[in-house]
């Protein structure tokens, strides 16, 4: 990392999953947060590399370690990477804060929270409830501190904008002290959906207030139903097993299923953790990859049925989250594969005339940010999700940059 991409006041923001850290450094300019340095270390413990790229999306490193090579090895050491990155990089940078993303925060967190030494313990809490991402989470904020001791570090999560949803949304039809011991809906990928919600208020006010369904379509998967700007209902629930099939992840399943494995094939629950969130899905239907671009270029049948399948239960959603609505003025495609994958938005979007909902096909092709016909009583949108944004913008919001958080239509557009 060379060139000195950033001067004075600035939000870092890190993502830490299983065997990575994303981070990216956003600059206080011209009353906005302006994106100069964004990357990841990855393969954590495997096969560590590291990419950056500054503001405009070119490349500025790109390193790997071989084996046997000193390499980065946890969330301490990658941070350690990205540090030194950011000195080169950004030296003049002032940090005002970082930004995480956790995964979880409970029942009560409806907002991002500074985070102290009490709150950590208070985030550990929700460990058992995202066994899979939060421990990283947490170990991406305590790694931060210790780096970056008297600056506020500051946790956003993937559940708070659904704290909106009625009870009727988020209670499992169960006696009701299990959901007062928290095993209930909390839907994820707020933050994704809160972008896109802000964003769309931003473009188009009337169409802010209006009833969306949105479809995050990538490795991870899920839908949100958004009228006035709030969640009112997702499919993922108690984790982010629920809902439609994913990469690797199963997607809503019959508990029946469950006992099944569990009393007759005697299967333990690692395993059976193993099969949902690892070899299911695209991957483990089709017993080929869970990237749909290797699917779509394959020849096997099983290929073909996985993506069928996956359209058929995101287009099933969709139905239901409109029903959760009251009807339907916009399905906003994002993420990865609601982004990229034309394909699959036909094939999800074939069947759903019915509620008004058509593709122009050449605009579907070519990825457009308008992706009906002119004049559609129900607009199908394409827009780029900015989870790292939306979290800059909630660290700014906290510290009551009021002026640098509120992001007009062009901040929160600028992508
Ligand atoms: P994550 O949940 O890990 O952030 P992404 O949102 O980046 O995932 O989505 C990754 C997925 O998006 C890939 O696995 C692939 O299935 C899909 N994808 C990305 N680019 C394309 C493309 N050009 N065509 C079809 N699918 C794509």
């Amino acid at each position: 990392m060379h060139d000195q991409v950033a001067d004075g006041e600035a939000v870092l923001v890190l993502n830490a999953g299983s065997s990575s850290i994303k981070f990216e450094l956003f600059a206080l300019e011209g009353g906005g947060a302006v994106s100069r340095l964004s990357g990841q270390v990855e393969g954590l413990g495997a096969a560590p590399r590291v990419i950056a790229r500054d503001g405009r999306g070119r490349l500025l490193v790109d390193r790997r370690w071989q084996q046997g090579e000193a390499g980065p090895t946890d969330h301490a050491s990658a941070l350690a990477i990205i540090i030194e990155g950011l000195d080169r990089a950004a030296p003049g940078a002032r940090l005002l804060a970082v930004g995480h993303r956790v995964v979880h925060g409970g029942p009560d967190f409806a907002a991002p929270v500074p985070v102290d030494a009490e709150m950590l313990r208070r985030l550990e809490t929700f460990v058992p409830l995202a066994p899979l991402h939060q421990p990283h989470n947490l170990a991406g904020i305590a790694a931060a501190a210790e780096r970056f001791a008297g600056i506020p570090q500051i946790a956003c999560f993937d559940t708070a904008f659904h704290r909106s949803h009625a009870w009727e949304a988020d209670t499992f039809a169960l006696p009701p002290q299990f959901h007062a011991r928290g095993i209930r809906r909390y839907g994820f990928h707020g933050l994704s959906y809160e972008f896109i919600a802000r964003s769309l208020a931003a473009e188009d006010p009337v169409l802010g207030q209006g009833r969306l369904v949105v479809a995050h379509l990538g490795n991870g998967a899920s839908l949100c139903a958004i009228r006035d700007g709030r969640s009112v209902d997702s499919t993922m629930g108690f984790t982010a097993l629920d809902g439609v099939p994913m990469g690797t992840r199963s997607g809503q399943i019959d508990p029946g299923v469950l006992l099944y494995l569990l009393d007759h094939d005697r299967m333990s629950s690692a395993e059976i953790s193993r099969l949902l969130y690892g070899n299911s899905g695209l991957k483990g239907m089709s017993g080929l990859s869970q990237d749909v671009r290797d699917l779509e270029a394959s020849d096997r049948p099983e290929a073909a049925r996985a993506l069928s399948h996956f359209a058929w239960r995101v287009r099933r959603e969709i139905g239901a989250l409109a029903a959760a609505l009251g009807g339907i003025d916009a399905l906003v495609f994002t993420a990865g594969i609601g982004e990229n994958a034309a394909g699959v938005r036909r094939r999800i979007c074939a069947g759903l005339e019915f509620l008004g909902i058509r593709l122009d096909p050449a605009r579907n092709q070519a990825n457009e940010a308008e992706l009906s016909p002119d004049g559609s009583a129900v607009r199908v949108l394409m827009r780029r999700t900015d989870e790292e944004r939306m979290i800059a913008l909630h660290v700014l919001a906290l510290l009551g940059r009021a002026g640098q958080a509120a992001a007009g239509p062009d901040q929160i557009r600028s992508q």
